[in-house]
């Protein structure tokens, strides 16, 4: 007889040995005031500053936004009733995908039920439609790329993470002949780092490849209309298909691709993961075309994130943290060891009031362990200051600090208190 019982917790007790057991800490965000919240726990309510959040820009606690969903609420109900197939196409799926396709300046947009889905759905009908066809995919690439081109069945080469020259070599190798997609991130989710987009697009071209982006990250945030990376740097009709959500910056959930109406169309028809489910409640769908129309016209709010974000990691640097290579508002600080890393966030929760999700493989690999925090427009300078100052307190104490990249001499001015303990060992 087989214990299943047994497998079941035989995998428990392997993932807590490598300090790997998720656990989620229950959050309230209090309405009106992000980035405040309240964390539940052992029965009480305490006060906290969300630092590891996506909804950069705080519109998903925007009036706007909410007034848009409960009208719709109350007009068509809560379900959309059906897959888009079969009852469930209501007129705010189809403005809010006309409405995406007009942010990225495209003749078409189709709508998922998470940007995951978007990526997982999208690749692995591509690689049924395109016969023979090859993926060229960055090391970095989310967890839902990598499920969407296994999921096609299709080989893959992997290229260096941000490398052109190393993408060209694989693309060199390649028969002309044969079908090429390349897929990449323009802003990467952990490291907060910004692809060479248009070298990408350009030798991709050289090779005529396809070039499939995930903008995630970057949607609602870049670009004058919220379209991205791509709109901030003019590239919308250079790449094949642009990938987005309506989950981070705009504040909500649901994700889409963007492109030519033909690659649209076929992929409509092909990807189970469009066709074979409830697609999303419509007031979501009257939500996200309230926040992309907000953002479209309100430059203050992307203007204030960006500023946020170059205090933080220009403080951060100067205190002497390891930021990787982040150039955006996502800014991780490198720990290198699952444990450490789980206990300074506990520590900056518990004493501090300051959430960090710590982030551990498989999201990262082993040895590359951090603190992913995200600043949102809505911070203050004061939350930036304590937040340092939270920081340096725990990170920079005995025990903690060789498992950190601190750089040697960083810091000595800001953190003259703390230079004891960093001199110790
Ligand atoms: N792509 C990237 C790069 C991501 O980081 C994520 C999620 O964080 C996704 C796709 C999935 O998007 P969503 O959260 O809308 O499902």
């Amino acid at each position: 007889m087989i214990n299943y019982n047994d497998i079941f917790n035989s995998y428990i007790k392997q993932i807590k040995s490598e300090k790997r057991l998720r656990k989620f800490n229950e959050i309230e965000r209090d309405p009106q005031n992000f980035p405040k919240a309240y964390r539940r726990y052992l029965g009480k309510k305490q006060r906290i500053t969300l630092w590891c959040g996506v909804d950069y820009l705080g519109m998903g606690q925007n009036e706007t936004v909410i007034e848009a969903m409960v009208k719709a609420l109350r007009k068509v109900g809560s379900s959309s009733g059906g897959s888009r197939n079969i009852g469930g196409n209501s007129h705010y799926h189809v403005e809010l995908e006309w409405e995406l396709a007009r942010l990225h300046e495209r003749s078409k947009a189709i709508l998922f039920n998470s940007g995951y889905v978007a990526n997982q759905a999208t690749l692995s009908a591509l690689g049924k439609i395109i016969p023979d066809c090859i993926f060229l995919s960055d090391a970095e690439n989310h967890a839902s790329i990598i499920e969407g081109i296994k999921l096609s069945k299709r080989p893959v080469k992997i290229f260096k993470h941000n490398d052109v020259s190393d993408l060209e070599s694989h693309l060199a190798d390649l028969p002309l002949s044969l079908p090429k997609i390349v897929v990449f991130e323009s802003l990467y989710s952990m490291a907060g780092d910004i692809a060479p987009i248009k070298k990408i697009i350009e030798v991709s071209k050289k090779y005529n490849a396809l070039t499939y982006v995930d903008e995630v990250h970057a949607v609602g945030a870049y670009g004058k209309n919220g379209g991205g990376i791509t709109e901030a740097e003019g590239l919308q009709n250079d790449v094949t298909l642009i990938q987005g959500t309506i989950g981070k910056s705009f504040g909500l959930c649901g994700g889409y691709v963007a492109g030519d109406s033909h690659i649209l169309e076929a992929i409509k028809s092909c990807a189970s993961g469009f066709i074979f489910t409830v697609s999303l409640p419509p007031a979501i769908s009257a939500g996200a075309l309230a926040s992309l129309k907000y953002l479209r016209n309100n430059l203050q709010e992307k203007e204030r994130l960006h500023e946020n974000a170059l205090f933080l990691r220009n403080q951060l640097k100067e205190l002497g943290f390891n930021i990787l290579n982040s150039e955006s508002f996502i800014i991780p600080i490198h720990i290198g060891d699952a444990e450490m890393c789980s206990q300074i966030s506990k520590e900056l929760l518990d004493q501090w009031g300051i959430y960090i999700q710590p982030v551990n493989f498989p999201s990262v690999q082993r040895g590359n362990e951090l603190l992913r925090i995200s600043v949102s427009s809505r911070h203050t300078v004061a939350d930036m200051q304590k937040l340092l100052t939270a920081l340096s307190a725990t990170i920079l104490n005995r025990t903690m600090k060789k498992y950190c990249y601190i750089i040697p001499k960083g810091g000595a001015r800001a953190l003259s208190k703390y230079e004891d303990g960093l001199n110790a060992s």
